[in-house]
């Protein structure tokens, strides 16, 4: 089992049921941390308040998760960037884990799978940055938040505005 910034060693604890241990760890986010359009970049900090207590069947994790997600507006494309707090609470089981479950692993606790089901569950499925972000205009693209007021004429169909240029040509 390798060790890292979200793993937890629960040897100590030497499966006395009841016995409590709490962490505060700020780590690096590990890659691939949210979903395709909203991620925790790799590497940003992540603030863990973690508590782990040996039950019967295992440890008992329960904690917090605080990052920042970046990504872009579903309407407006606009990077966005907002502060997430996630909890989470899960059973590693000692010995071998039934399907859907988690297990210790010579007695260290992984806590990756957890922060990300956690982040993932949290996460907005439309991001935008704002409510009432007004997105983009259907004829140019432009940002409507950053141009409120933007109007174009009447749609003039190409045909027409040739012959009103015909029409309009002064005489000679
Ligand atoms: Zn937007
Ligand atoms: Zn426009």
């Amino acid at each position: 089992m390798q060790t890292g910034p979200l793993t937890f060693d629960t040897h100590e604890m030497g499966r006395r049921p009841g016995t409590e241990k709490s962490f505060t760890r700020e780590v690096p986010a590990p890659a691939d941390l949210g979903l395709d359009v909203l991620t925790v970049p790799e590497g940003s900090p992540i603030a863990l308040e973690v508590r782990l207590e040996c039950v019967m069947e295992g440890v008992l994790v329960t904690g917090s998760a605080s990052a920042t997600v970046e990504g872009e507006c579903v309407r407006c494309l606009n990077e966005i960037e907002f502060p997430l707090d996630v909890r989470f609470q899960e059973l590693y089981v000692y010995g071998e884990p039934d399907e859907d479950e988690l297990a210790l692993e010579d007695e260290i606790l992984d806590l990756d799978p957890v922060l990300r089901d956690a982040v993932v569950l949290e996460l907005p499925q439309n991001p935008l940055c704002s409510q009432d972000c007004p997105g983009l205009c259907i004829e140019c693209g432009a940002r409507l938040a950053d141009d409120p007021d933007h109007t174009h004429g009447p749609a003039i169909d190409p045909r027409w505005s040739a012959l009103t240029e015909l029409t309009e040509r002064p005489e000679e």
